[in-house]
C-alpha cells in the first residue's frame, strides 16, 4: 500500500474502525459490451487491492441488463483481464441477470408501498413533464393509479403483453427535486430483446439505477465504489435501499475520478469503432489501451498495477501523462530480462583480417541486475550491424562508427573501418574494417580508446526475424475520433537479423534489444522458423519535449539510465517542511493526496499557489490550476520569467467559482495568459468566453445535433444510452466548450428521452 492512504483507504478504515461492516466486501461491476480497458484495469486495481488490503472479498459481477449490447465473448475477456492482472473473485462470477426475479420482487414490494407506479406517457411526454434545470416537473397523472392497477400492468409488462415504450415502471420521489436525476426515476423499461444470458424469459429490463443498488445490497457489498459521473445517481442508490427497508448492513457509493490518459481513447464507443472497422487488428492489437492489447504487446501485470498505484485515487478528473505509463513498463523489464543484440536494420561489415570463427561469451544481465545468465555469441568474418551506427559526416557528439573513430562491437573486438563500398545509386553497402586482436571484451588490452560500443550480429548465425515497432495510435495529444489516428503508428520490419541464442536459448519471452528497446515474442504470431518480435516500449521517453534525450552511450558499454519520475508516495520520502505543507493542504485545506503531493513537494510551486490563496479564498480550484498549468509552466521558467502572477491566477478562478466560465475555457484563457500576460478577465471579455448556461440559448444547439446524427439518436433510443456522452460532446464542440457541461448533460438527457 502506498505510503499516503487513498481517501477511499480511510473510508474504508473508519468504516471498520466504528464497526459499520466486520468485513469489506466490494465489487468489480462492468458491463459485458467491449473489452475492458486500463481505465478498467484501475477499478480493478482499486476494487480488488482494497479488499485484498483489508481482508475482504471482492466479486466480479457482470452488470449485464442490457439485452441489446453485450455477449459471452466480454464477459471471457473481463474474467481474463481480473486474473491477468493477479486477483481472485470471491466466488463465482456474479451476474445481474441472475437477480432478475429478485429485482422483480423488490419492484413489487415498492409498487405495495406506493412508492412506484407504472407511467404511459409517452417518452416525448415524460421528458417534457420533467422540466429543466431551472423548472420544477410535473407528475404524471398515471402516477395516482391503484395499487391494485400498478401491480396487475406490470405483471403483464413482464410478460410481453406490450410493446417497447407503451410503459415504463417510475420511482415516486418528488418530481421538484433539485437533482433532476429524482424526478420519478424509471426503474424497469419494455424491451423485447434476447438476453445472451436470461434468454427469451423477460421482457421488462430493470435500469442501471434500481438493479446496481440492489445487486450490492444481494451481494452484501459494503463499498460500492465507482466513477464520478455517477455523483448523481447516489441519490437514487439510497433511496431505494432506505424505501425498501432491508436488513442491514446496507452498501454504500463512494466515487472516484476516472482514468484517462492523454494520446489515449478509452471510450468503449471509439474502441468498438476501432475494431469493427479494422483500424486495428482486433481486441488485442498492441497498440490499443485494452489489456488484451497491453499483454499482446507485452506489459507485465506488475507494470499495469505499479502504473495504478501511481497515479493515485483522486476525486477530480485529471489526464495521465502517456509516458507514466511506459515509465512503469521500462521500469519493470529493465530488473528482470536478459539483454540481447538485434540489428533492425543491417549494413554489412567485412572483417578482412579476421579468418575463421569463434564464440564470444556474454552475460544477459548487466550487474545492476539480481540474475545469473550468459550465452555464446558466434563471431566470424562478416557481421551486421545497425545502418546508421556508421557514418561519413558524424555531427558534433557522434560516437559510432566513421573513417576515422573506431567503436566497440558489444562484448566483441574494437574495430576500425577501412574501405567503404557504395552501389551505383551510392548507397553503403559494405563497410570493409578491420579488428584488434588484443581488444576483446574482458581483456583489452590495445589501449584504444573508443567512445561507445554497437550491437551486431553474426552474419552466418544470424536469424532473419519480423519486428513490429509500435508507437502511439493518435497523434493527438486529446483524441476524439478515428481522424486523430496516427498513420505510422505500425511499422513491420521484416528482415531484422537477431543473434541465434534469442532462438535457440529462449532465456525468456521479453528482451532488451541492446540500444533499441523492450521487445516481446509475439504470443500468437511467433514460431521458431518465422519469429516475430513486438515492440513494447523504447529505451527512453521519445515524445517527451523538455528532456532532450543524450547520446547514446557516451563511453564503454554504459548502461541505459532509466529515468525516475515523480510517482506519489513512492519516490523520496518527503523533507519535514514538505510533509508539513502536505498535511496542511490535505487536512486544513481539503486538497486531494495527490494535487497536495505535487504542491507539498515543490517549493516554487507550493509558494506560487500560498500568494494565490492569500488572495483568493478557494484552495481547491487554486491547486487543482496551479498543479497542473502553472506547474506546467514553471517546469521551463523561473518564477520572475512567468507572464502571469498568483494574482491574475486568483482572478481566472474567481471566474470559476462564480462560473462566469468553465474549467475548460479557463484552461484556454490561462494558455492566452502565459503567452501574452494579458489580463484574464480582459481575455473571457475580448474573446466572449463567458460560460453559457441558459437553456433557451444551448436547446436549440442540443436540437441541430441531435437533428444531425439521425442514427445515433436510433441507436440511443434502441437502448445504447452510452451514446449520451457522444451528444453531450458534440454540443460542447459546437459551442466551442463555452457551454456549461452540467447544464447540457441534463438538457440532452431530457431531449433524447
Ligand atoms: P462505457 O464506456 O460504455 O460508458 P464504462 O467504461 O463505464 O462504460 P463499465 O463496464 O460500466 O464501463 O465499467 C466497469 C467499471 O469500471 C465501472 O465501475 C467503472 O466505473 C469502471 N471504469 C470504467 N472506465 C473507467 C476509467 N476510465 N477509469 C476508472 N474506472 C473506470
Ligand atoms: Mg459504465
Amino acid at each position: 500500500m502506498s505510503e499516503h492512504k487513498d481517501f477511499l483507504r480511510t473510508i474504508v478504515e473508519e468504516d471498520l474502525k466504528s464497526g459499520k461492516y466486520k468485513e469489506i466486501h466490494t465489487r468489480f461491476p462492468p458491463e459485458p459490451n467491449g473489452f475492458p480497458h486500463i481505465g478498467h484495469a484501475k477499478s480493478i486495481a482499486i476494487n480488488f487491492g482494497i479488499a485484498r488490503d483489508y481482508h475482504g472479498r471482492c466479486n466480479l459481477r457482470m452488470d449485464d441488463t442490457n439485452p441489446t449490447t453485450e455477449d459471452t465473448r466480454y464477459v471471457e475477456a473481463l474474467k481474463d483481464a481480473v486474473q491477468w492482472l493477479g486477483f481472485e473473485w470471491d466466488n463465482s462470477v456474479r451476474y445481474t441477470s441472475d437477480y432478475f426475479p429478485k429485482l422483480y420482487d423488490y419492484a413489487i414490494e415498492l409498487i405495495k408501498m406506493g412508492k412506484a407506479y407504472v407511467d404511459s406517457l409517452t417518452e416525448e411526454e415524460i421528458r417534457e413533464y420533467r422540466g429543466t434545470v431551472t423548472e420544477p416537473g410535473r407528475r404524471s397523472k398515471y402516477a395516482e393509479r391503484s395499487v391494485e392497477e400498478n401491480l396487475d400492468l406490470f405483471e403483464r409488462m413482464k410478460k410481453g403483453e406490450f410493446k417497447d415504450s407503451e410503459h415504463v415502471l417510475r420511482a415516486k420521489i418528488d418530481m421538484s427535486a433539485a437533482n433532476m436525476k429524482m424526478r420519478d426515476p424509471l426503474l424497469y423499461r419494455i424491451r423485447h430483446a434476447h438476453h445472451y444470458r436470461a434468454g427469451d424469459a423477460w421482457h421488462v429490463y430493470p435500469m442501471y439505477d434500481f438493479a446496481h443498488c440492489l445487486s450490492d445490497y444481494i451481494e452484501g457489498i459494503t463499498h460500492s465504489i465507482c466513477t464520478l459521473e455517477f455523483e448523481n445517481n447516489r441519490d437514487i442508490y439510497d433511496w431505494v435501499l432506505d424505501e425498501l427497508n432491508l436488513t442491514p448492513p446496507r452498501p454504500y457509493q463512494h466515487e472516484f475520478a476516472r482514468l484517462s490518459i492523454n494520446y489515449t481513447v478509452m471510450s468503449k464507443r471509439l474502441l468498438l469503432e476501432l475494431v469493427n472497422k479494422g483500424r486495428v487488428s482486433g481486441w488485442d492489437d498492441p497498440r490499443l489501451p485494452t489489456i488484451a492489447g497491453y499483454r499482446r504487446r507485452g506489459y507485465t501485470p506488475e507494470s499495469i498495477l505499479n502504473f495504478c498505484d501511481s497515479i493515485g485515487i483522486a476525486k477530480a478528473n485529471s489526464t495521465v501523462d502517456v509516458s507514466q505509463l511506459e515509465f512503469c513498463i521500462r521500469d519493470d523489464l529493465n530488473t528482470k530480462v536478459p539483454r540481447v543484440m538485434c540489428v533492425l536494420d543491417p549494413l554489412k561489415v567485412t572483417i578482412e583480417n579476421y579468418d575463421g570463427n569463434e564464440e564470444l561469451d556474454g552475460p544477459y544481465y548487466p550487474d545492476d541486475v539480481p540474475k545469473e545468465g550468459s550465452r555464446k555469441i558466434p563471431f566470424s568474418r562478416e557481421i551486421y550491424i545497425e545502418r546508421d551506427d556508421f557514418t561519413e559526416n558524424p555531427p558534433k557528439g557522434y560516437y559510432r562508427l566513421t573513417p576515422e573513430q573506431p567503436v566497440r562491437l558489444r562484448h566483441a573486438y574494437i574495430i576500425t573501418c577501412k574501405e567503404v563500398i557504395r552501389d551505383a545509386d551510392g548507397k553503403i553497402t559494405e563497410i570493409k574494417a578491420e579488428y584488434h586482436p588484443d581488444s576483446k571484451s574482458g581483456s583489452d588490452t590495445s589501449g584504444i580508446k573508443v567512445k561507445s560500443a554497437i550491437q551486431w550480429v553474426d552474419a552466418e548465425s544470424a536469424k532473419r526475424v519480423e519486428v513490429r515497432l509500435y508507437d502511439r495510435l493518435f497523434r493527438d495529444e486529446a483524441p476524439e475520433g478515428l481522424e486523430d489516428i496516427n498513420p505510422d503508428s505500425l511499422k513491420v520490419i521484416k528482415n531484422a537479423l537477431i543473434e541465434p541464442a534469442v532462438i535457440t536459448d529462449k532465456p525468456d519471452e521479453r528482451f532488451q534489444f541492446e540500444r533499441q528497446g523492450y521487445f516481446y515474442a509475439d504470443p500468437v504470431d511467433y514460431t521458431d522458423e518465422a519469429p516475430v518480435f513486438n515492440k513494447i516500449v523504447g529505451l527512453k521517453d521519445s515524445w517527451s519535449k523538455k528532456t532532450k534525450a543524450p547520446e547514446k552511450a557516451p563511453r564503454g558499454e554504459r548502461k541505459p539510465q532509466v529515468k525516475k519520475v515523480q510517482v506519489e508516495g513512492e519516490v523520496a520520502p518527503m523533507s519535514e517542511t514538505e510533509q508539513a505543507r502536505f498535511d496542511r493542504y490535505t487536512v486544513e485545506l481539503k486538497l486531494n493526496s495527490e494535487v497536495a503531493n505535487t504542491l507539498a513537494r515543490d517549493e516554487k510551486l507550493s509558494g506560487f499557489y500560498e500568494e494565490a490563496l492569500a488572495v483568493l479564498e478557494s484552495p481547491v480550484t487554486l491547486a487543482n490550476i496551479v498543479a497542473n498549468e502553472v506547474a506546467r509552466e514553471l517546469k521551463e521558467k523561473q518564477p520572475d520569467a512567468l507572464k502571469f502572477s498568483a494574482e491574475k491566477i486568483a482572478e481566472l478562478v474567481k471566474m470559476i467559482d462564480d462560473e462566469t466560465i468553465s474549467t475548460k475555457i479557463a484552461k484556454q484563457v490561462f494558455e492566452e495568459m502565459a503567452q501574452t500576460g494579458e489580463n484574464p478577465v480582459q481575455i473571457v471579455e475580448a474573446k466572449g468566453l463567458v460560460q453559457i448556461s441558459d437553456p433557451a440559448l444551448i436547446l436549440p444547439i442540443i436540437e441541430e445535433v441531435i437533428a444531425s446524427n439521425p442514427d445515433n439518436v436510433a441507436k440511443f433510443k434502441a437502448g445504447n444510452t452510452k451514446l449520451l456522452g457522444f451528444f453531450v460532446g458534440q454540443v460542447l464542440k459546437t459551442t466551442g466548450g463555452k457551454a456549461n457541461p452540467q447544464v447540457v448533460n441534463e438538457l440532452v438527457a431530457e431531449k433524447l428521452k
